[in-house]
Protein backbone atom coordinates (compact mmCIF):
# COMPACT_ATOMS: atom_id res chain seq x y z
CA UNK A 1 0.00 0.00 0.00
CA UNK A 2 1.24 3.13 -0.95
CA UNK A 3 2.03 5.83 1.43
CA UNK A 4 -0.71 9.33 0.83
CA UNK A 5 2.43 11.45 -0.03
CA UNK A 6 3.46 9.27 -2.86
CA UNK A 7 -0.23 9.18 -4.86
CA UNK A 8 0.28 12.85 -4.90
CA UNK A 9 2.55 15.84 -6.33
CA UNK A 10 4.32 17.30 -3.10
CA UNK A 11 3.38 21.13 -3.01
CA UNK A 12 6.07 23.23 -2.46
CA UNK A 13 6.01 26.90 -1.00
CA UNK A 14 8.63 29.63 -2.35
CA UNK A 15 9.39 32.75 -0.42
CA UNK A 16 11.90 34.58 0.86
CA UNK A 17 13.44 35.50 4.35
CA UNK A 18 14.43 38.53 5.12
CA UNK A 19 16.89 38.92 7.46
CA UNK A 20 18.02 42.33 8.36
CA UNK A 21 21.79 42.78 10.06
CA UNK A 22 25.16 44.40 10.90
CA UNK A 23 28.53 42.83 9.63
CA UNK A 24 31.62 44.51 10.65
CA UNK A 25 33.91 44.74 7.68
CA UNK A 26 37.32 44.71 10.01
CA UNK A 27 40.05 46.60 9.25
CA UNK A 28 41.16 45.15 5.94
CA UNK A 29 37.82 45.73 4.61
CA UNK A 30 37.74 49.32 6.60
CA UNK A 31 40.94 50.75 4.52
CA UNK A 32 39.63 49.69 1.41
CA UNK A 33 36.18 51.22 1.64
CA UNK A 34 37.76 54.36 3.18
CA UNK A 35 40.11 54.93 0.58
CA UNK A 36 37.40 54.28 -2.37
CA UNK A 37 34.98 56.62 -0.02
CA UNK A 38 36.99 59.79 0.72
CA UNK A 39 39.62 59.71 -1.65
CA UNK A 40 38.37 57.60 -5.03
CA UNK A 41 41.54 55.50 -4.56
CA UNK A 42 41.62 51.59 -4.68
CA UNK A 43 43.72 49.18 -2.74
CA UNK A 44 44.68 46.17 -2.43
CA UNK A 45 47.32 44.44 -0.09
CA UNK A 46 50.61 42.94 -1.48
CA UNK A 47 52.75 39.82 -0.50
CA UNK A 48 55.94 40.14 -0.24
CA UNK A 49 56.89 36.62 0.17
CA UNK A 50 55.19 35.75 -3.61
CA UNK A 51 53.95 39.21 -5.36
CA UNK A 52 50.71 38.67 -5.76
CA UNK A 53 48.48 41.90 -5.21
CA UNK A 54 44.63 40.88 -3.79
CA UNK A 55 42.01 42.94 -4.66
CA UNK A 56 39.42 43.35 -2.88
CA UNK A 57 42.37 43.57 -0.60
CA UNK A 58 43.06 40.68 1.64
CA UNK A 59 44.58 39.93 5.49
CA UNK A 60 45.97 36.64 4.13
CA UNK A 61 47.82 35.50 1.13
CA UNK A 62 45.48 32.77 -0.50
CA UNK A 63 48.58 30.89 -1.86
CA UNK A 64 51.27 31.26 0.95
CA UNK A 65 49.32 31.80 3.97
CA UNK A 66 51.66 35.21 4.55
CA UNK A 67 49.85 37.94 6.68
CA UNK A 68 49.53 40.85 4.29
CA UNK A 69 51.12 44.14 5.47
CA UNK A 70 51.29 46.49 2.76
CA UNK A 71 49.21 48.49 0.80
CA UNK A 72 48.65 49.02 -3.41
CA UNK A 73 47.25 51.46 -4.91
CA UNK A 74 45.97 49.55 -8.03
CA UNK A 75 44.35 50.87 -11.17
CA UNK A 76 42.20 53.39 -11.74
CA UNK A 77 42.62 51.51 -15.22
CA UNK A 78 42.11 47.55 -15.65
CA UNK A 79 41.05 44.95 -18.17
CA UNK A 80 37.87 43.32 -18.68
CA UNK A 81 38.70 39.53 -18.10
CA UNK A 82 35.10 37.99 -19.02
CA UNK A 83 31.63 39.61 -18.42
CA UNK A 84 27.95 38.28 -18.45
CA UNK A 85 24.88 40.63 -19.25
CA UNK A 86 21.54 40.10 -17.50
CA UNK A 87 18.13 40.83 -19.16
CA UNK A 88 16.21 39.38 -16.44
CA UNK A 89 14.25 41.47 -13.20
CA UNK A 90 15.00 40.57 -9.80
CA UNK A 91 14.82 42.86 -6.75
CA UNK A 92 18.11 41.46 -5.66
CA UNK A 93 19.99 43.07 -9.36
CA UNK A 94 21.73 46.28 -8.80
CA UNK A 95 19.99 48.13 -11.50
CA UNK A 96 17.44 47.51 -14.04
CA UNK A 97 17.70 45.19 -16.92
CA UNK A 98 19.69 44.89 -19.40
CA UNK A 99 23.11 45.46 -17.68
CA UNK A 100 25.86 44.04 -17.55
CA UNK A 101 28.90 43.08 -14.90
CA UNK A 102 32.52 41.56 -15.40
CA UNK A 103 35.76 40.66 -13.64
CA UNK A 104 38.32 43.57 -14.38
CA UNK A 105 41.48 43.01 -13.66
CA UNK A 106 43.04 46.40 -11.97
CA UNK A 107 45.91 47.25 -12.78
CA UNK A 108 48.93 45.98 -10.74
CA UNK A 109 46.52 44.03 -8.91
CA UNK A 110 46.65 40.20 -9.22
CA UNK A 111 43.06 39.27 -8.97
CA UNK A 112 39.93 40.62 -10.53
CA UNK A 113 37.23 42.73 -8.87
CA UNK A 114 33.28 41.52 -9.97
CA UNK A 115 31.65 44.65 -10.64
CA UNK A 116 29.24 46.70 -13.27
CA UNK A 117 29.57 48.00 -16.24
CA UNK A 118 28.24 51.33 -17.68
CA UNK A 119 28.04 53.98 -20.52
CA UNK A 120 28.81 50.90 -22.91
CA UNK A 121 26.19 49.60 -25.35
CA UNK A 122 26.04 45.86 -24.55
CA UNK A 123 26.60 44.63 -27.76
CA UNK A 124 29.87 46.47 -28.27
CA UNK A 125 31.36 44.61 -24.20
CA UNK A 126 34.34 42.26 -25.36
CA UNK A 127 36.97 41.04 -22.86
CA UNK A 128 39.90 42.17 -22.59
CA UNK A 129 38.09 45.86 -23.21
CA UNK A 130 40.49 48.73 -20.88
CA UNK A 131 38.16 50.17 -18.39
CA UNK A 132 38.58 52.75 -15.73
CA UNK A 133 35.99 53.42 -12.63
CA UNK A 134 33.36 56.31 -12.40
CA UNK A 135 32.44 56.77 -8.66
CA UNK A 136 29.57 58.21 -7.10
CA UNK A 137 29.13 61.52 -6.20
CA UNK A 138 27.73 60.88 -2.69
CA UNK A 139 29.91 58.34 -1.52
CA UNK A 140 29.27 56.08 1.86
CA UNK A 141 31.98 53.50 2.00
CA UNK A 142 30.58 50.68 0.23
CA UNK A 143 31.72 48.91 -2.96
CA UNK A 144 28.75 50.44 -5.32
CA UNK A 145 30.52 54.18 -4.39
CA UNK A 146 32.19 52.88 -7.58
CA UNK A 147 28.96 53.19 -9.65
CA UNK A 148 30.54 51.42 -12.39
CA UNK A 149 33.08 50.78 -14.61
CA UNK A 150 33.58 52.21 -18.88
CA UNK A 151 35.27 51.55 -21.53
CA UNK A 152 38.30 53.94 -21.50
CA UNK A 153 38.41 56.47 -24.33
ZN1 LIG B 1 51.86 34.87 -0.70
Amino acid sequence: MKKWLETVEPLIYESRIKVPYTWSVGEIGSRFLIELRDRKKIFGTRCSKCDRVYLPPRKTCGQCFSILHEWIEVGPQGTLMTYTTVHYESPVMPMKPPFAYGIILLDKASTGLVHLLGEVDLEEIRSRMRVEPVFKDLRTGDIMDIRYFRPVK
